[in-house]
């Protein structure tokens, strides 16, 4: 058994205190080790540069610890108990690390929780302690990890299996507010923290639903005893991380219901969208998983190509799981549907880089993405979502309705709910060839491995759906919609937005007009044709512009002032509008699960 302790010592200064006692150290010296980085965001984060106080002792007698790298260290060899106390920085807002203030306290034991090197596979012991400190009073804690002996206000002893299960129950300490509900009989809680208006019910029966709807497409019972929704509302924000019986998200405090409202409003679809999303992982990454995580080595990058499948397919399901569980119409989820079409096809970088090629370099592209990206990568997440699209409808049209990507899903949650192995590679594109009757290898390879447009429109076209395509209008387009009004007739190839001194071009797209001008990302444009214009001007003057037109364009790079001359190239139809029509047939309800 390895035991911890964690406090909430100094919530001003951001700081938690954990102490660590191994019974039984390595005879030849002990070592310990904190994460590089954390399952479901995929990025090295170095959380030991945040470790701070370390010190070991036994048996009343300190200990010498060494440092062996950025992330490891060895006790010097010693007759257990061997103890560790160290201190850990917490001030990182997001769901991927810790945060402690006078507001509350939040960590992922990947942030705190130093690892035992050869006994990962012991179970382990937190105490959680309440903090001293009187803004701390009225505090409680949430989260999804087994109790074993806690007081009402959710201090006291938890037990994990293994430390792998200790780092992925994140915990909250606050005075947030708990909304229980149930889904297939199993508990579930919306843990609220921040300043919000909510309609309490609403949420919980929205949730509920959507729960339920997942459950029963994996089939019953649902792989977790207990759930947990942990969410941190923000003036601001918008991020998720899933975890097997709990996620953490951040949401704006627009996007919950409000007391009184009725209609699904676009900020609140997005946050069941998100909820959605986060909880379909509970299958599909959490415990299917692909084989190069089986186990996870969390001290360097772990290479896939699989996260067009674990993230594109749950992409793919979570806003679909709105229309299927009956929270929005299929006009709505068509419009969902639409927008990510419209961001794949917007980005240069679709044509350069596949969906695998985007999930083999997620930890140096899409995780760190600069001013280029868009013309450099794909994100799997939206073309992994189209690619999902296109296999379930794929697989509906080649079987006449008898096998789908649900069918798929299952399949693999029969294979891997117990195995402890992981996906390969390859087995999914087997897996669809044999469910569609009929060898369709090539085809996905095309997909998944190549950079040409995928067949969607086609395949939507086929299920009696009108596909629309049309420029997009201003930087604010998301497509999706009819346009409101008149349509540019030209691009300037660049996204711009108001600063200090004139316009500046945020991104610049490649082979569009603004570069082939020589104009870059972090220009600061400040006439047009001489004339001054900020970016609702600019916007207005795009609408009348016509393709060949040339315009004078002065503008700083850095503090030298330059001027270009610009040919404004016509519009691409890059915005899908996609619409059901007034009888939708018996194929497209059932794939959307309306009637
Ligand atoms: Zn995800």
């Amino acid at each position: 058994m390895i035991r911890y302790q964690i406090t909430s010592r100094n919530p001003a200064g951001h700081y938690f205190d954990v102490c660590l006692s191994i019974e039984q150290p390595d005879p030849a010296g002990q070592v310990l080790r904190l994460p590089n980085w954390i399952p479901g965001s995929y990025m090295i984060r170095d959380f030991a540069r945040n470790l701070l106080d370390l010190a070991a002792s036994a048996n009343g007698s300190e200990v010498l610890i060494r440092q062996i790298d950025k992330s490891n260290w060895r006790a010097e060899p010693c007759a257990g108990p061997l103890e560790l106390r160290y201190r850990v920085y917490a001030r990182d807002l997001s769901v991927r690390a810790a945060h402690l203030d006078l507001t509350h306290g939040y960590y992922n034991g990947t942030s705190v929780f130093l690892e035992v090197a050869g006994q990962g596979d012991l179970p382990c012991e937190v105490v959680i302690e309440k903090p001293a400190h009187a803004a701390c009073r009225e505090w409680r804690v949430a989260t999804s990890l087994a109790a074993i002996d806690i007081g009402e206000d959710g201090y006291g002893l938890y037990r994990a299996l293994d430390y792998d299960d200790l780092v992925d129950h994140p915990v909250e300490i606050g005075s947030f507010t708990r909304i229980p509900f149930e889904a297939c009989g199993v508990p579930h809680d919306i843990v609220l923290t921040g300043r919000f208006r909510c309609d309490e019910a609403r949420l919980a029966a929205d949730l509920a639903r959507i729960c339920e709807h997942h459950i029963r497409a994996f089939g019953e019972p649902a792989p977790m005893d207990y759930y947990q929704f942990q969410v941190l509302i923000v003036g601001d924000g918008y991020g998720g991380l899933e975890h097997r019986a709990s996620t953490s998200l951040i949401a704006s405090r627009d996007s919950l219901p409000q007391p009184g409202e009725t209609e699904v409003s676009e900020d609140y679809r997005e946050f069941l969208g998100l909820c959605s999303h986060e909880y379909f992982h509970t299958w599909n990454v959490k415990r299917i998983k692909p084989a190069a995580y089986h186990p996870y080595d969390l001290q360097q990058e772990v290479y896939t190509e699989l996260l067009w499948a674990f993230e594109g397919i749950t992409s793919y399901y979570d806003d679909l799981g709105l229309v299927r569980a009956g929270l929005i119409d299929g006009d709505s989820y068509l419009e969902l549907l639409a927008r990510t079409m419209t961001r794949v096809e917007r980005g240069f970088g679709r044509s350069r880089q596949s969906a695998a090629e985007s999930s083999f370099n997620t930890w140096t592209k899409f995780y760190q993405q600069d001013e280029n990206a868009a013309n450099a990568i794909v994100s799997y997440y939206a073309k992994g979502a189209l690619i999902a699209a296109c296999i379930d409808l794929k697989l509906r049209a080649v079987t006449e309705g008898r096998a789908s990507l649900d069918d798929v899903m299952r399949e693999l949650w029969r294979r891997y709910r117990d195995s402890g192995n992981g996906v390969g590679e390859d087995e999914i594109q087997v897996l669809v060839s044999e469910l569609a009757g009929t060898d369709l290898g090539a085809e996905l390879d095309a997909w998944i491995r190549g950079c040409d447009d995928l067949p969607l429109p086609q395949l939507l076209a086929d299920l009696g759906i009108e596909v629309a395509r049309r420029p997009a209008v201003g930087a604010k387009d998301k497509g999706g919609k009819p346009a409101e009004g008149d349509l540019p007739r030209v691009d300037l190839g660049a996204i711009y937005k108001d600063d200090v001194g004139g316009l500046l071009l945020q991104r610049v797209a490649e082979e569009g007009s603004a570069q082939a001008a020589g104009l870059a990302a972090g220009d600061i444009v400040i006439a047009f044709d001489g004339i001054r214009l900020n970016a609702g001007q600019l916007d207005k003057r795009l609408l009348r512009a016509a393709p060949g037109e040339r315009w004078r364009v002065h503008a700083f790079r850095r503090d030298e002032l330059f001027e270009v001359e610009l040919e404004l190239q016509a519009a691409a139809d890059s915005s899908f509008v996609l619409t059901l029509g007034e009888n939708p047939g018996a194929a497209c309800r059932a794939w959307l699960g309306i009637e």
